[in-house]
This record gives C-alpha cells, structure tokens and sequence, in this order.
C-alpha cells in the first residue's frame, strides 16, 4: 500500500526546484558546477528592505496578522499596483500570500469544480499544471510557436475555449521564454475573452518590472478595465527586488475572489510571515531606483548569453524581452551522439548529459511542456555566464 493520496498522482515534483537542488547538492560533494537552472536573482535584498525587517522584530512584529496581510501592507500593495499600471485597487482587494506560488494554488483550490479546464499557453511555468491538476481541474495546454515570439494569439485562445473553460492564465514576460506580450497583443486577447463572460484570467505580472530595451509590461486590467471584475492580478516581491527567500505574493481581485483565498488561506498557512510582511512593505514603498542598476545588469547578462549561444552551432535562440530566462532549440542536435556513444534523444537526455560532463544545470523544456528546448536563467554573474556558456559550447561541439 503506498501512503500517498491518489491526487499525489496526478503531479509531479518540481522540476526546477529538482534540478536547482541537483546542482546544489552535487557543488556540496565538490563538483565544479554552475547552476543556471534557478530562477533567483543573484543580488541580495537592497539593505533599507533588510532593515526593514530588522526594526519589526525590533519592535515585536512577531505575531500573527490578518490573514490576508497587514492593513498597511494591503495598502501599500495596492498604491504599487495602480502606480504602476495605472489600475484603481483598494487595500481590501488585496490578500498576501507565502510567494506567487500560494497565490496561485489558493486561486486553483478555491474556484475550480472537478473537471473545469484552465488554459495554459506553453511553455509554461512547471507549476501551473501540477497546481490546477491537484485542485481538480484539468489543465489544457495550448503551445505556442518561436515564429509568434511564443505569444498565444487570439485565434489560439478562442480554439482553445470550451464551455468547461473557467480561467486562462498568463504570463508576460514569460517564464521560461522572456516574451513580454505588447498593448495590442494582449488587447487581442481580452478582446476575445469579453465574449466569454464565465472566463475568469489570471495574470502572473511577477517578472513585470523586468523587461529591457526600453520596453514595458502590461497587464490585463490595464488593457481591458472591463475584465477588472473577472481578473486576478498576481505580482510579489520575489523577482523585482531580489526577495525570494522571504516568500511574499500578491493577490489583487474583486473583494468576493479575496473573500474566497482568504478563507482557505485561513485554514491552511495563514498569514504569511510577519517580518517579511514588514520587509515587502519597504520593498513596494520605498525607493524603486535600484531596480533600473539592476535591469542594466540583467540587460548585458542577457545579451551576452544570446550572443554567445546563437553562435554555437546547432542551438537557436532569439532576443527575449524581459524576465531573466533565454530558451534555448537544442532540436538540431537531438539525435546526435556523446563521446561515450549514448545518443541525445531529448532535450531531458541533453541537460542531464550537459550536467554531467561540464557541470552545467538549466532545465529542459519539456519541464515547461515545451520539448526540444531548455531554459536558461542568466541571474547569475557575468563571470559564471561566460564560463557557463563556454562549457555548453564544447559540450555542443562534441557531438556527432
Ligand atoms: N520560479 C522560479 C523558477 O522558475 C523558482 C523556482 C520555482 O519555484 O519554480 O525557477
């Protein structure tokens, strides 16, 4: 008999969490490794969010809060959101939770019947699936193509649609691609949602202060104000101000959505952590300066991994527009065979064989539900980049 719940069957672990914590425990034996495979900013939180914290257990800021978060916090949230995208939300639209993650699997848990479909544009981050299918629902993947920039059109999205519909999730800019869907590319797509009143969207805005080039990101209620009543806006500290350890995420939805989150919220983890909760406020109003030097580096970072990948041969990858990922074809090389003799027969078969001939970890993109590629996370230092990419390269060119 085995212990586990049959809905344990329906998912899988986390591959990126898998793969990162390989990396981690193969460099613990000693192995010369770079693990790309992390999406986790390598700078350290700004001191004055540090500070922050310090002061609130200074101040014994050790006790439980709402469940929903600080009253401050909630206010604070909801200012950075409308003065970011220029959107109207109150504090009481608000519910913070452990990191994005929670956010998302009280979304799934609270709303989906047995059955409901959610669709999920591919790739995807690896936790969308495994989070609808444990809350019963049925995710359907939708895979978008290199020649769109790996954005779903509207013609995909309606294709997709069904009566079982109940949410669609997005995600711009996008982990594991880095696309950041445009005003009008995102209009097209809530044009199409407008006429299916029952569908409810979630929007993951985690990566959305980075994008480079000059570029911005948008998000669904500031496309379409008419959605506002059927959007969930997700967002967090974790990524933009380099808190990922601290587990902070954002719900911002109509108040019978938040009623909803709270309620499960409240009988399973509660608040999330009062200190980080006093951290996260500093973050979202304090000074936001310091994000600009960082996106400076991410930008160089980013095109130093493109420049140096593009030109090695048999891999392809294109210019992304924001996030810290580049996703990488490795289809022109599947088939080919080791120095040993064993044959790459997938994208999973190349990063496992590139982390155990050169120490490198990224993760393959079939983890993403994206086959025939992997994902690069280029938060990592410009030394270890070009190292790293060094190594792929030899590995790429020992291949026949
Ligand atoms: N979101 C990050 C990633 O994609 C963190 C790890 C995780 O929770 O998946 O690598």
């Amino acid at each position: 008999m085995t212990i586990a719940a049959g809905r344990m069957g329906r998912i899988l672990p986390s591959q990126t969490i898998a793969i990162t914590q390989k990396a981690r425990a193969l460099k613990a034996e000693g192995r010369d490794v770079i693990s790309l495979s992390a999406g986790e900013p390598d700078f350290d939180t700004p001191d004055f969010i540090k500070k922050a914290a310090i002061e609130a257990i200074e101040r014994g800021e050790t006790k439980y809060t709402d469940v929903a978060g600080t009253a401050s916090l909630r206010q604070a949230v909801a200012d950075r959101l409308n003065a970011d995208f220029g959107l109207d939300y109150r504090a009481e639209e608000i519910c913070v939770s452990t990191g994005g993650k929670q956010v998302i699997y009280n979304a799934m848990v609270a709303t989906l019947n047995e059955g409901d479909e959610v669709v999920i544009p591919a790739p995807a981050w690896v936790s969308y699936p495994d989070i609808v299918q444990l809350a019963d629902g049925k995710p359907v993947i939708v895979p978008t193509k290199a020649e769109n920039g790996f954005r779903l059109t509207a013609e995909q999205l309606r294709a997709a649609i069904t009566p079982k519909t109940r949410w669609l999730m997005l995600n711009s800019p996008c982990n594991p691609t880095g696309a950041a869907y445009s005003r009008e590319e995102l209009k097209a797509l809530t044009d199409v949602l407008l006429e299916f009143p029952q569908i409810w969207v979630l929007t993951d805005d985690i990566y959305a202060k980075l994008t480079y080039d000059g570029r911005e990101a948008y998000t669904v209620v500031q496309v379409e104000s008419r959605l506002r009543d059927r959007t969930l806006t997700m967002n967090g500290v974790s990524k933009a101000y380099a808190m990922t350890g601290w587990r902070i995420g954002f719900a911002a939805a109509p108040v019978a959505l938040i009623k909803e989150l709270v309620k499960l919220q409240g009988q399973s983890t509660s608040n999330t952590c009062s200190i980080a909760q006093a951290a996260a406020l500093a973050a979202v109003s304090g000074p936001q300066d310091f994000i600009k030097d960082m996106l400076s580096v991410y930008q160089a970072r980013r095109d130093l991994v493109v420049e140096a990948l593009s030109q090695v041969p048999g891999l392809s990858c294109s210019r992304p527009e924001g996030a810290f990922y580049v996703f990488v074809s490795v289809k022109d090389l599947l088939g080919r065979r080791l120095p040993s003799g064993h044959v790459l027969e997938s994208d999973e078969d190349f990063a496992k064989a590139l982390l155990d001939e050169t120490g490198v970890a990224v993760v393959h993109g079939a983890a993403f539900l994206l086959p025939g590629y992997f994902r690069v996370s280029y938060a990592t230092s410009t030394e270890l980049l070009e190292e790293a990419c060094r190594r792929i390269r030899a590995f790429c060119e020992s291949l026949s």
